[in-house]
């Protein structure tokens, strides 16, 4: 069966003393569940977010990294410098490292095979945008993205994927895919990856659903049968709504 998944986005917010004081008050209020509970905090406060919760249920996952091993990328930070901090999940293929900072199909392609190579686990976002979703051109680019940035991997790299499905128009704007809108996508990514691969993959994938989800909208969308869970930005940086967020799983 496949996993329930509810992940903290936290993106480029939070200090360290803001950090601890939200893992404290998170860990403080987590409910019993059966869903996996995910972190991902910004690189500077990572490692010490990994020692905070060495002990708890919650996980702790990178938001990025890059595909080589070491060497002269400024800025950058590497599989083995995660794993080194015992951080073994990354979030690859967010819109916003595709939108503003130009990472391709290909670039996300060399960085998921980098993680697997690594032994590390990969939640991989993709999305079309609100242009895209009008002309009725939702499904071409979501299939576009999976094959370009996941579809050379061998059958047995599945079971270290997570998928979001994250449409670019519902990011941090409030408005929310439809229930219905969520499943009909989550129902197409599984066939998609039926065709491409086989239905046991496709069944045993999860698929979290990704953009302004909060406590008053995720009970219906969880409610639906091919969404696993969900990663959470805005929702995810108050404890009160991102426990809110757990319980409804
Ligand atoms: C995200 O950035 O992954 C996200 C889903 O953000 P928000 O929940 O704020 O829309």
């Amino acid at each position: 069966m496949r996993s329930k998944i509810v992940a903290g986005n936290w993106k480029m917010n939070k200090n360290l003393n803001e950090t601890k004081a939200l893992l404290e008050e998170l860990s403080g209020k987590l409910p019993k569940t059966e869903a996996e509970v995910i972190v991902a905090p910004t690189f500077v406060n990572l490692a010490d977010t990994a020692r905070t919760l060495e002990s708890s249920e919650i996980k702790v996952a990178a938001q990025n990294m890059h595909f080589a091993k070491s060497g002269a990328y400024t800025g950058e930070i590497s599989a083995d410098m995660l794993l080194n901090i015992n951080v073994d999940t990354v979030i690859i293929g967010h819109s916003e490292r595709r939108a503003y900072f130009g990472e391709t199909d290909d670039l996300l392609a060399k960085k998921v095979k980098a993680a697997l190579e690594n032994n590390m686990r990969v939640i991989f976002c993709f999305g079309e945008e609100l242009e895209e979703r009008k002309a009725g051109n939702h499904f071409k680019v979501v299939e576009s993205q999976l094959k370009n940035g996941l579809f050379d991997l061998p059958a047995d790299a599945w079971q270290h994927i997570v998928l979001a499905y994250e449409p670019v128009w519902a990011i941090g704007t409030g408005e929310t895919a439809s229930p219905e809108q969520a499943q009909e996508m989550h129902a197409f990514i599984r066939k998609t990856i039926t065709e491409a691969y086989n239905t046991s993959i496709a069944d045993e994938v999860s698929i979290l659903y990704g953009g302004s989800v909060k406590p008053s909208n995720a009970n219906e969308i969880f409610s639906k049968p091919d969404v696993d869970g969900g990663l959470i930005g805005g929702a995810a940086l108050k404890a009160d709504d991102f426990v809110a967020i757990i319980e409804a799983i």
